[in-house]
Formats: C-alpha cells, structure tokens, sequence
C-alpha cells in the first residue's frame, strides 16, 4: 500500500475533479491519504472532505502564511476542533521567513500555540519550515524541554543542523517531490541522513510534482515517484522503502488504525 501523507485536497486547483484525483490516486495504490488544513477558517472544507472517504484523514491547523488571519489563535479551538475522530495531527503550521507572508512575530506566536494543541491532544504536530532555521531550532528546542510531543518536519528542504537537533528529540521527517528535482543535491544530501524508521512520503499536491511531471498541478496518484527517489537516496529496495515508510507513517499518526 503507498501512502500519500500531505495532501491539499480542499484548494481550488482540485474543485472541478478532486473525484477524479482521489480515483486515480485508490488505481494508482495510494490506500491512504493526509489532507491537511492550511488554516482553521478552511477546516469544515477539510474535514469534510475526510468524513466522506474512509482512506482520507485530516488535520487541523494554520500555516504560517496564514497566521496572520487570527494572530491571536489559541491553543483551545484547535484542541476542541482535534477532537474530531477524523483528525490525526495539528498542523501544518511553522515558520515561513521566505515568503514572510505573515509577520515574523505572528508567525511564530501562532506556532507556539499549535505546539501546545500538540503535547495536549499527543497528536503529531505538522510542521512547515522554510529559511528560519535558527528561530525553529529554538523554538522546538524550548518546547522539548518544557514537554514532549510528536513532530513531523513536512517536505524537508531546511538545513542539515536542524535537521540532526530535531532527529535527536525524536521528530519524523517527510520527503517530497523536490527530491526529484535535478538541482536538490542538497536536499538529497540531507535525506541520506535522516533516521532510516522515521522516514515518510508525500506528494504536498497539488504543488511540487515530482519527475517527470515537474511543473504541472501534483496528484496523489504521484506518489510512487517520490517513493522510489527515496528509495534510490537511501539505497533500499523499493519494496523496503514501502515498508518502512508505511511502518514510520502509522507510528507517527497512531490515531489511524493501521489496515
Ligand atoms: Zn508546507
């Protein structure tokens, strides 16, 4: 079974054939998806989505991009929304000072409270980083001492120091199809790396589509793409990498019942 871990079925690159994409996906072998909330005020879009397809689960979050629509969220709403059987991780938020489409301050504020929501509900937090390494070194490393929880550093393309600190406080990391990419030696030197049973895939459709379909809208039906340039990073068998990405995935979102 292939498994797709980050997906964005609710965004309007996929209103006129999300079916469609969600058939191609089940032919293609995909036996279950992620579909991940970009931020609380699309939650009911997501969930929804999830409630309707047994093998789509959900998350419940805001991405630093959107911060700034609630600069003042809480942990509370998204500890009550998590309560929702269909949801299985608090997420993605981060810290995003490429685009810095939110304030710094906020971004990192609305962080904190998804890391609370996390060590509360013991769901995995889904974390987005991209150039502000030092700033999620510290914040994740603060939050560790103060209280465990479980981490997921989604489609990982930040650098190899924050990515040894946060292996050693137990977090999982996912590889995307930016690992296809000719140009992402680095990204790939950093995937060799990474603690071979805390490893996952996913497709972040619709971007990011991995070789050879760089460039048009992503599906999950992608998926394997991605799963076999892992397979190739790390030198595993492909029926190796399909094992213990799917062994990493159910140890991480262990709300899920593994089929
Ligand atoms: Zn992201």
């Amino acid at each position: 079974m292939l498994i797709d871990s980050h997906v964005n079925l609710h965004a309007p690159q996929f209103a006129q054939d999300r079916d469609e994409v969600i058939a191609r996906a089940r032919s293609a072998g995909v036996g279950l998806m992620v579909t991940i909330c970009d931020k609380v005020s699309n939650f009911e879009a997501v969930r929804a989505i999830a409630h309707a397809h047994p093998d789509i689960w959900c998350t419940v979050g805001t991405h630093p991009h959107e911060a700034k629509e609630d600069p003042d969220l809480a942990a509370e709403p998204l500890i009550a929304l998590a309560a929702d059987p269909r949801v299985v991780g608090v997420g993605e938020c981060g810290l995003d000072y490429h685009y810095d489409l939110s304030p710094r301050d906020v971004q990192r504020r609305v962080f904190a409270a998804h890391i609370a929501a996390a060590r509360a509900t013991g769901l995995p937090l889904v974390v987005h980083t991209r150039e502000a390494d030092a700033d999620m070194a510290a914040m994740l490393r603060q939050a560790h001492a103060e209280g465990p929880f479980k981490l997921l550093l989604h489609c990982y393309t930040s650098g190899a120091e924050l990515a040894r600190e946060a292996a050693a406080m137990g977090a999982w990391f996912s590889v995307s199809g930016i690992a296809t990419f000719k140009a992402a030696e680095d990204v790939r030197a950093v995937i060799r790396d990474m603690p071979d049973d805390r490893i996952i895939v996913e497709t972040d459709c619709p971007y990011l589509a991995p070789a050879p379909y760089r460039g048009r809208r992503n599906e999950p039906a992608y998926i394997g793409h991605v799963l076999a340039k892992l397979a190739e990073i790390r030198g595993w068998s492909p029926e190796e990498a399909e094992a213990r990405t799917t062994d990493a995935f159910f140890n991480l979102f262990d709300r899920i019942p593994r089929p």
